[in-house]
């Protein structure tokens, strides 16, 4: 018999929820990270269970607005070009799905997996005893400027053909819900189904405390490599030799790396986000509010405002880069007034396939071997729903999801 019935390999939220989910099904399940439970990109993120969040960075206005995007000191978007020179296949298949239709048909995807992003983490929330960390007060978008406002028609209207509930409001309107904001607001959005995390790291805690009082068995070492048979899996971890019945692949932007899961080949990239935080500053902001044209958030975290957000393309190993940091603390102040110096900044690296679609299933290779990697902007919106699609398979029930558009062996561009 094997040591475990699953191994996971990842502690962020998306292998936290997996771990959970499996063990409040009966399963014996290990958890394997060198680091601790939600210290990765799980930890520095926007707090928002963003259910409404079915547009994806790859758009056909990235493709106009490209040079403007890439060169200008008020960009959202940076790219490193040494980077994409050595990922030529990872950029031109991001951008080849800029082109309007993959951009819809990614949208309706990733809407199909958000519309059971509730239900996959609710009753996580509940195991954990949660609940107090979860605010119900939707998230707001504004744009501040009339071309960028009226620019977002075409995809709020996707969004609401898709399903996705939202409410326009006047700009007084915002500003009273918002009295903190500083911006022109030309345009102003209430995704009102949205919640918002108090703090993702207590979060994550805690449902990592439910799975250790559950009986679950965290190990403190990287998954080097998994080798399966048709009876099971052996993993190699610093040293440990482990069995198990399935392992699940869950390190994030980090799951290329695990030799024989069949992920070295895939597409996986990462799209680099940075945090500042403010720590007498929470109140500015009452919910996660969005700069939609600046690309970042301001978020009540329980520990002070956060500003997060942007995009960076550049290698998983390259240090931060000083000018995204100062362009959230510039764009910030715009935002909300002046604002102190920072008490601390953040860098994290959003797992990212050029499709903005996470890999969630069988390896092409082995039944035995699940994936559930690459949620990008919203793996912790998605977590829970991961968590319990991947119990499903390794139970050899029939997801209540079709999981075809989210196979490691589909056509990526
Ligand atoms: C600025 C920013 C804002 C965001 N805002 C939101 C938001 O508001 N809402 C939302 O839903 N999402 C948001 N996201 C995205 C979200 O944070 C990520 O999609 C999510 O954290 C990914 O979770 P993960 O578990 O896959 O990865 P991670 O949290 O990175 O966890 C991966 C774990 O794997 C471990 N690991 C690495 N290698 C190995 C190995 N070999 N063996 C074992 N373990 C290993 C790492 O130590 C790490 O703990 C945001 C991201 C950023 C950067």
């Amino acid at each position: 018999m094997a040591d475990y019935d699953i191994a996971v390999a990842g502690a962020g939220a998306v292998g936290v929820c997996t771990a959970l989910w499996a063990q409040m099904r009966g399963h014996r399940v290990l958890l394997a990270d060198p680091n601790p439970p939600g210290s990765g990109t799980s930890y520095g993120n926007a707090c928002t269970l963003a259910t409404y969040a079915c547009l994806p960075v790859n758009d056909p206005s990235v493709l106009t607005a490209l040079p403007q995007l890439m060169f200008s000191r008020d960009s959202p978007l940076s790219l490193s070009y040494a980077h994409a020179l050595r990922n030529p296949r990872w950029m031109l298949s991001f951008l080849a799905n800029c082109r309007a239709a993959p951009s819809r048909r990614i949208s309706a995807h990733l809407a199909e997996l958000l519309s059971h992003a509730d239900a996959g983490i609710n009753p996580l929330i509940e195991a954990a005893g949660a609940q107090d960390l979860v605010v119900e007060r939707g998230q707001l978008s504004v744009w501040s400027t009339a071309a960028a406002a009226e620019a977002a028609t075409a995809g709020l209207e996707r969004r609401r053909s898709l399903g996705v509930p939202w409410r326009e409001l006047a700009p007084d309107e915002a500003l009273e819900m918002e009295p903190g904001l500083r911006l022109p607001v030309k345009r102003a959005v209430h995704f009102h189904a949205a919640r918002h995390l108090r703090d993702p790291l207590d979060f994550i805690t805690r449902m990592h405390q439910a799975f250790t009082a559950l009986g679950g068995t965290t190990l403190t070492a990287a998954v080097e490599a998994v080798s399966a048979s048709d009876s099971g899996v052996a993993l190699q971890a610093e040293g440990q030799s482990l069995t198990a019945g399935h392992a699940v692949i869950a390190s994030g932007a980090f799951s290329g790396r695990i030799t024989g899961a069949g992920t070295e080949q895939l597409p996986l990239g990462t799209e680099r986000g940075y945090h500042l935080m403010f720590r007498d500053e929470a109140q500015r902001v009452t919910r996660p509010v969005g700069w939609s044209e600046a690309g970042f958030y301001a978020v009540p975290h329980a520990q002070g405002l956060r500003l997060t957000g942007t995009v960076e393309i550049a290698a998983l190993d390259a240090p931060a880069n000083p000018r995204r940091l100062a362009y959230l603390a510039r764009k910030g102040a715009e935002m909300l007034g002046a604002l102190p110096e920072p008490d601390s900044e953040w860098l994290g690296f959003r797992p990212t396939i050029p499709d903005s679609l996470p890999v969630i299933g069988r390896s092409p290779q082995s039944d035995r071997v699940i994936h559930a990697f690459g949620h990008q902007h919203i793996g912790l919106t998605l977590g829970g729903i991961t968590g319990r699609l991947v119990a499903d398979l390794a139970e050899g029930r029939q997801p209540n999801i079709d999981l075809a558009p989210y196979a490691a062996d589909r056509a990526y561009a």
